[in-house]
Parts: structure tokens; C-alpha cells; sequence
């Protein structure tokens, strides 16, 4: 079966700064990949280019078996349009550390913007499955509500149920819960949990180790642009192998 996501020796570098040094991934259908590792190791720099937000300088990276950013034709490759890769964007959801909510819409126009304007769903059926998705967000109650009037915790609920009315196939999270107070944290990351169970395909950068243990087929540690280390969770955060694994999880255990 055809990998989500496949990284092959993926690097990307911001002006003389090598971020990402070869990254070799993937991440199959309904699997979940926690990746985690120090400040400034290349995670954050990883998704934005598996969700086009950045273009990689050497290898290949595929998503749902097409080349990011390109198409290949014999042994060319030629860089797609704006609009293609709008295209290819529309099957990834992601939700960052910051919520991005647009401010000046309620949490019902927030889920529905997206469908109605990129999808040009009606808006009948695009509110009827906004409010089905702020109820599986634990939120049924609060589709009139701003952003200014919700907690960080239920504005990053909201986001998720945002980002789930594209119909995506695989969901991208960054760092999701580390903006937020600690008692909101566990409403949030139980949205992502049942997430999983449902089946989706996600990437979450994370320092929650707790929910990188219950909820991730495979956890990746990435240090120095580098995959260091990759596996099940019961090796690498309860015996990882290398030593660098070893000291980043003393300190976020
Ligand atoms: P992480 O998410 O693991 O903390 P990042 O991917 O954000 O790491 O960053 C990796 C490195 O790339 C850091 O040194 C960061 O300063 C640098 N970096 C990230 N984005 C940019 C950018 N747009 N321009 C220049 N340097 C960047
Ligand atoms: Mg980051």
C-alpha cells in the first residue's frame, strides 16, 4: 500500500543553515507519528514541507503518492503551479501551536469557511456538518461563541474541527497543546486521541510523551535536522537505543 506520507532523504536548508539533513519517513494509512525531539531540531521545519509550505532542496517527498511541490515526467521534474499546489493542500489538515482562528467569525463560521470557499459546499450542508464536528470536538455548545470568548483549549478544539471540514487525509499538528494552560491540555489531546482511534492518518510534534506512549504507532526523535532514532514507543521512550534519545527524554520526562 502506497505510504501517506514517504520522506526520502529530505533536506532543507534556510540560506547556509542545513535544517533538515536527510530525513527518511513514512507514515501508512491510519498510523499515527509522534515526533519529538529538542528546540530547533527541524520538526516544525518537517511539516511545513510535507503541507507545502516549504520547498525541500534535495530528495523526494511524497504525499499520498505525489511528489510535493512537483511533477515528474521521465527523469524531470517540474514545479507545480499555485494552483496545483493549492490542490494538493486541500487532503492536509494542520493545526499549529496558535490557534489562528479568524477572529471576527463565530466558532461555527470558522469550521464552515473553508468548505463554503475552497470547496464551494453549500452553506446548508457545510453548517450542518460544522456543528456535527464541534460536537465531536466537545463543543456543540459554543458555535456562536468569538475566539475571544472561548478558552485556549476549546479555541484549539475548534481549530481541529476546522481543519477536519476539508475532509483531510492526514492531519498535521504542531505542537498543539504547548501554548495552553495545563488543565486545558487534557480536553485537547482527547480530541486527538479518539482522532486516532477513528483512523486517521496524523503527524503530531509533541512534548506529551504520556500521549506519544498510549496513541503513536511510531515515534521518531529528531535531533540536528536528523532522524536519530525510530520506533514503537515501547523502545524508543521506554529503551531507546542512543544516548542523545536518552538525554532529551530525561529532561522532557
Ligand atoms: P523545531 O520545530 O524542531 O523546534 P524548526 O524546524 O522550527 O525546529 O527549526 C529548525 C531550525 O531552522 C532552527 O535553527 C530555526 O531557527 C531554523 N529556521 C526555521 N525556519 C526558518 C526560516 N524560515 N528561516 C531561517 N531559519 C529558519
Ligand atoms: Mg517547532
Amino acid at each position: 500500500m502506497t505510504p501517506v506520507v514517504q520522506a526520502q532523504g529530505v533536506h532543507k536548508r534556510f540560506g547556509r543553515l542545513e535544517v533538515l539533513k536527510g530525513i527518511d519517513l513514512e507514515v501508512h494509512e491510519r498510523e499515527v507519528a509522534c515526533l519529538i525531539g529538542p528546540s530547533g531540531s527541524g520538526k516544525s521545519t518537517l511539516l511545513r514541507c510535507v503541507n507545502h509550505l516549504e520547498k525541500i532542496d534535495a530528495g523526494r517527498l511524497y504525499v499520498d503518492g505525489h511528489l510535493v511541490g512537483y511533477r515528474q515526467r521521465g527523469d524531470r521534474l517540474y514545479e507545480l503551479r499555485e494552483r496545483e499546489i493549492a490542490e494538493q493542500r486541500k487532503d492536509i489538515g494542520m493545526v499549529f501551536q496558535r490557534f489562528n482562528l479568524f477572529p471576527h467569525m463565530t466558532a461555527l463560521e470558522n469550521v464552515m469557511e473553508a468548505p463554503v470557499q475552497v470547496r464551494r459546499e453549500s452553506r446548508a450542508s457545510a453548517r450542518e456538518r460544522a456543528r456535527a464536528l464541534l460536537d465531536r470536538v466537545g463543543l456543540a455548545d459554543k458555535e456562536a461563541a468569538y475566539p475571544a470568548q472561548l478558552s485556549g483549549g476549546q479555541q484549539q478544539r475548534v481549530a481541529i474541527a476546522r481543519a477536519l471540514a476539508m475532509r483531510p487525509k492526514l492531519m498535521l499538528f504542531d505542537e498543539p497543546t504547548s501554548a495552553l494552560d495545563p488543565e486545558l491540555v487534557g480536553d485537547v489531546l482527547g480530541v486527538m486521541r479518539q482522532l486516532a482511534q477513528d483512523g486517521m492518518t496524523m503527524i503530531v510534534v509533541t512534548h506529551e510523551m504520556q500521549f506519544a506512549r498510549e496513541v503513536a504507532d511510531t515515534v521518531v526523535f529528531m535531533d540536528g535536522g536528523v532522524v536519530v532514532e525510530q520506533g514503537p514507543p515501547e523502545q524508543v521512550i521506554s529503551e531507546p537505543r542512543h544516548e542523545r534519545t536518552r538525554a532529551f527524554l530525561s529532561r522532557v520526562l
